[in-house]
């Protein structure tokens, strides 16, 4: 049974796996970004590939990135939130451990585990929504992985929501993740914090007397205690979800969306009222079939996963692919290829989120 490498490149990890062609990881080791320095990080990601390989006898890697990646599976054209800028780390890798590496974003890496391997196995039709620090997105038609012309399809957290609304780190105003990612729940639970301290007492507590002190994690402990104020902040963030992905089914029609990222560690607190968001706000009601809505089944693996099987299918032509052909736009192993600047609005990372800039106050109501 021949082996691949999966890696997942975070803002503050990254997640190393052995993963055999049934999906399961033989071995996995994490080690921290450098987030600032992406040669850094190439050298980070290599060394662990070289550790891996001392022990493994893998044909491929297959890196998942928390940014846009060209239509060649090569090049980082821009990460929202990281320091990569026409990132060539396919070729910094290649030449650093000596085997064929496709790099693909982190997010599609993870849709094509959970419609394989996890969640939506199954389904046809899936998007695959990652709610963590920002939104990262995956989507499957047809049983193939969709890129769009350029790579990058599959970035719905930067679809506007809300015009000249809260900064994201992109650039842009008003994106979707500044309303229904981790950071807009911390920001939610802080602005109440802030405003209010006496019903958010509990959470202030669990913040060590401060605002600023509250994250995540209070926010589903306080939640999950029942506290009244981190319920509403996840029924304001998981309304913000629910109407996303209402927006998402208007498009892409899937049978299936799966729900992964740290924030879906909270389970039900986010997925609840995401559910009845979404069934409020699907166009044609009960009229038509709504899509499910499920929790990612993975974990914080998902990415490795999803990045070994892509490699797999691209690099290893004895084995027989889990499910359909390889990715349309799959690359050669030994092609080089140089891509123009992509199209954005970005401005340079400097311009990183800032929770809490604009609020325009287009809650959801409670239901
Ligand atoms: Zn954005």
């Amino acid at each position: 049974m021949s082996l691949t490498i999966g890696i997942d490149v975070g803002g503050t990890k990254v997640a190393a796996g052995v993963v055999n062609s049934r999906g399961r990881i033989v071995e996995k080791l994490k080690r921290s970004t450098p987030a600032a320095s992406p040669e850094q990080t190439a050298q980070v990601i290599g060394d662990a590939v070289l550790e891996l390989l001392g022990r493994h006898r893998a044909v491929a890697v297959g890196i998942g990135a928390a940014g846009f990646v060209d239509a060649v599976h090569s090049t980082i054209l821009f990460a929202p939130n990281l320091a990569w800028r026409d990132e060539p780390l396919r070729q910094q890798v290649e030449e650093h451990v000596g085997l064929p590496v496709l790099v693909e974003n982190d997010a599609n890496a993870a849709a094509w585990a959970e419609a394989n391997l996890g969640a939506a196995r199954g389904h046809e039709h899936v998007m695959f929504i990652g709610v963590g620090t920002g939104i990262g997105a995956g989507i499957v038609i047809n049983g193939q992985l969709y890129r769009g012309r350029w790579g990058i399809a599959g970035e719905p957290g930067h679809y506007r929501v809300v015009p000249d609304g809260r900064l994201c780190g992109c650039g842009n105003r008003g994106c979707w993740e500044q309303y229904a990612s981790g950071s807009a729940l911390v920001a939610e639970a802080r602005e109440f914090a802030r405003r209010s301290p006496g019903p958010a007492v509990r959470l202030l507590q669990l913040g060590g007397g401060v605002a600023e002190g509250i994250n995540g994690p209070e926010v589903t402990q306080a939640a999950r205690e029942g506290d009244a104020v981190a319920l509403r902040c996840f029924e304001i963030v998981g309304g913000w979800l629910g109407q996303g992905l209402a927006a998402l089914a208007a498009v892409l029609d899937p049978g299936c969306f799966v729900i992964g990222g740290g924030v879906s560690d909270a389970g039900d607190l986010l997925i609840g009222p995401a559910k009845a968001a979404f069934a409020d706000a699907v166009t044609g009601g009960s009229h038509r079939q709504h899509a499910e809505i499920r929790l990612a089944q993975l974990g914080a693996y998902a990415g490795v996963i999803g990045a070994a099987d892509l490699a797999r299918r691209s690099f290893d032509q004895s084995i027989a692919p889990l499910s359909g052909p390889a990715p349309r736009d799959g690359p050669s192993p030994r092609r080089r290829t140089t891509t123009a600047n992509p199209p954005t609005n970005a401005i340079t990372a400097s311009s990183a989120a800032q929770p809490g800039t604009v609020q325009p106050r287009n809650e959801v109501s409670s239901r």
